[in-house]
């Protein structure tokens, strides 16, 4: 049994494959907490607010308040939230999928695309930490490929701090299957995670031993000095690791509310990051489904 956060069809609003029709397995479970985000000083952990939440109006997943402060996803890992965890096989959630599909994106389930313009549905992986489940992640591919149902386009959206494991890619690429990956190294004076931003591993998704995967790096940045300041040495180093690769640098603007993404500091933050070379996140969803978890 997987432990599952939640099973939803939304569209993909961040980077990459903004836009895009997606369905999404939500893994419960991180190696990582990021207080820091919301956070006036991420870097001083004694000065943290904290939301205050009643835990016990809290029975399903609709009913989970965004956070202000903290992972904007604690909800994907944090004990207080292990009553609303789904323990699910994989043949349910398969079956779940593709019921979702059929409901919310009248989808081929035999081709993952609608059935009117056979524009293609995706299948994204996240959480919490969506690679501490890569057995997981590759069992529900291959019950999936059981019942002939085609899925060609996957992201897989991560922390970047867990190595990819062979077995897991070179199934994708001898199946031919369209993954990419949105991945989204902390920065300690954003999210309060110091040291676990890892080129070295996040070097292992493009896969040397197969032909490459597209690899989207997406730093959430707070505008600070301190930030600006962390992001230019790490991408000393990404530019280095990922020299020619083609992998694609996103910024995307702090903020899990859609006060929060229409600040006018926003603006500023945007500006600055496309000064320096950066694509920009905006979080899609947040201004068309508000503030509400499960989009
Ligand atoms: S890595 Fe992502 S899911 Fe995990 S604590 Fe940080 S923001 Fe939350």
């Amino acid at each position: 049994m997987t432990k599952i956060s939640e099973i939803f069809a939304s569209f993909q609003g961040e980077a990459g494959r903004a836009g895009m029709p997606s369905l999404w397995v939500r893994f419960f479970g991180c190696n990582l907490e990021c207080q820091g985000f919301g956070q006036e000083f991420p870097m001083e952990p004694d000065t943290y607010k904290k939301d205050v939440f009643d835990f016990n109006v809290i029975k399903e997943m609709k009913d989970v308040p965004v956070p202000q402060f903290g992972c904007d996803s604690s909800y994907s890992w944090s004990k207080q939230f292990k009553h609303l965890v789904r323990r699910m096989s994989i043949d349910e959630i398969v079956t779940e999928l593709l019921a979702l599909g059929k409901d919310r994106f009248d989808m081929d389930e035999f081709e993952w695309t609608n059935l009117r313009t056979g524009q293609p549905i995706q299948l994204c992986f996240t959480g919490g930490e969506p690679m501490l489940n890569q057995k997981t992640m590759l069992e529900i591919l291959k019950e999936l490929d059981r019942r002939e149902s085609n899925v060609h386009y996957i992201t897989i959206e991560t922390n970047g701090t867990k190595l990819a494991k062979k077995e897991f890619l070179n199934y994708i690429w001898v199946n031919g299957l369209d993954l990419e990956w949105a991945v989204s190294p902390k920065l300690f004076s954003v999210s309060g995670e110091a040291c676990v931003v890892f080129p070295e591993v996040i070097d292992t998704y493009a896969g040397s031993w197969v032909p490459e995967f597209p690899i989207n790096i997406k730093f959430v940045v707070n505008g600070t000095e301190a930030c600006w300041d962390e992001l230019d040495s790490i991408m000393i180093k990404f530019l280095d690791k990922f020299h020619g690769s083609g992998t694609a640098y996103w910024i995307m603007p702090e903020g899990a509310t859609i006060e929060d993404q229409t600040q006018k500091s926003v603006a500023d933050i945007v500006n600055e990051g496309m000064r320096r070379g950066f694509k920009i996140a905006t979080r899609n969803h947040i201004a068309v489904y508000g503030n509400q978890v499960g989009t």
